[in-house]
């Protein structure tokens, strides 16, 4: 690591009094005043102590702020994103994976239809395998959530377990989202950016998991503990989850879309919270988000009645205090507007003549999400 030149202080090597001229790019990036040295061999000699200081400034003030002047809403800070990682060019790609702006151009050209695919046997059986591994990617974040994991160690093993599974993770550059997965913690709603963050005692973690698999995606995510959590968490958490069961327990031929927002916002609002409305469901297949809308606010306006074939997601975010969001500069990071904490579970459902498939089931444990199993 080379440091950058700037203007003369004294070497801060301990027994180095010389004019020190380079200052540490890593303090630079944090804003850590000082942090000077006199030379490439000063600064890598002192580096095993000196790096002490970039841990120490980060989790104690939070000093990195790319966007000075912005007001959080809540106590979660923005923290350095790692460098994006590559995907083999040996697996097949959604057409947004190579372009400059991340653009779908395949979702683009279906914008404003309302018509919903229905799914031949075929690509049945490609939203099955595609679901089924984005369940083993998910399972696998899941094992290494902890204190003091940060978000971007997350995104690198859901990123190698998608590549070990033949699959791109479907994130990875849609619209330019920078990462692998989302990991949305406390306060934020959905689409936070994996970034060099710690997981502290007492956070709530989502992991949001997408992977394109031969032509096909499947879209699950999950809320999870970490360390001890409050009950107030425990009652957010778990109630989301209801919502989403009972939502599935909906699904059937003839439903209406926008019934579902009905059921959910019930069971949200009896228990004391509120309904996000700014993300909704989404039909899923060959194209990662498409028609139907699915909202999940009840008296809500989607078009469309569930047939055989349909593929879609629910995926209810509900929120402690106010439904109302908003986004962070990096344009992506959605976060409640009183900085209170929101929770979120997603599936990919297939509708079949009877009911639906939970095409992203947890096939151990009867199904039922992780964090029922350290209740
Ligand atoms: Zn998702
Ligand atoms: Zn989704």
């Amino acid at each position: 690591m080379a440091a950058v030149s700037v203007v003369s202080r004294v070497c801060e090597t301990p027994n180095c009094s010389s004019e020190a001229k380079l200052q540490c790019p890593t303090c630079i990036k944090l804003e850590i005043q000082g942090s000077f040295f006199c030379s490439q061999e000063c600064f890598k000699g002192f580096w095993a102590e000196h790096k002490k200081v970039h841990k120490k400034n980060k989790k104690e003030s939070g000093i990195y702020n790319p966007w000075p002047g912005f007001h959080f809403t809540g106590a979660l800070r923005a923290f350095p994103v790692s460098p994006k990682l590559e995907v083999p060019d040996t697996i097949k790609r959604p057409d947004y994976a190579d372009s400059a702006e991340g653009i779908p151009v395949s979702e683009r050209q279906m914008r404003g239809s309302s018509s919903i695919k229905i799914l031949d046997e075929d690509e049945q059986e490609g939203m099955r395998v595609a679901c089924k591994l984005g369940r083993e990617v998910l399972d696998i974040a899941a094992a290494a959530i902890g204190i003091g994991v940060t978000t971007d160690a997350i995104d690198r093993i859901v990123h190698e377990a998608c590549i070990d599974r033949d699959c791109y993770p479907s994130p990875l550059n849609y619209y330019n989202f920078p990462k692998s997965c989302c990991t949305s913690v406390n306060e934020v709603i959905c689409h936070g950016i994996p970034d060099s963050r710690t997981l502290e005692d007492g956070d709530i973690i989502n992991i949001d998991i997408t992977v394109y698999h031969k032509g096909f995606h499947g879209d699950l995510n999950e809320t999870f503990f970490v360390g001890n959590i409050d009950e107030k968490s425990k009652k957010l958490v778990t109630t989301t989850y209801e919502c989403l069961s009972q939502a599935i327990d909906e699904v059937k031929p003839g439903m209406r879309y926008r019934e579902i927002g009905n059921v959910i916002q019930k069971h949200a609002q009896a228990n004391g919270f509120s309904v996000v409305r700014s993300y909704c469901g989404h039909g899923i297949h060959q194209l990662f988000h498409t028609a139907p809308s699915v909202p999940h606010y009840a008296k809500n306006k989607a078009i469309g009645v569930m047939k055989p074939g349909h593929c879609f997601t629910i995926e209810p975010m509900i929120s402690e205090g106010t439904w109302r969001d908003e986004i962070w500069p990096d344009n992506w990071t959605a976060v409640t507007q009183d900085g209170k904490r929101s929770a979120q579970f997603e599936h990919t459902l297939l509708v079949t003549e009877t009911g639906c498939e939970i095409l992203t089931r947890r096939r151990d444990n009867d199904g039922r999400a992780h964090f029922l199993d350290s209740l």
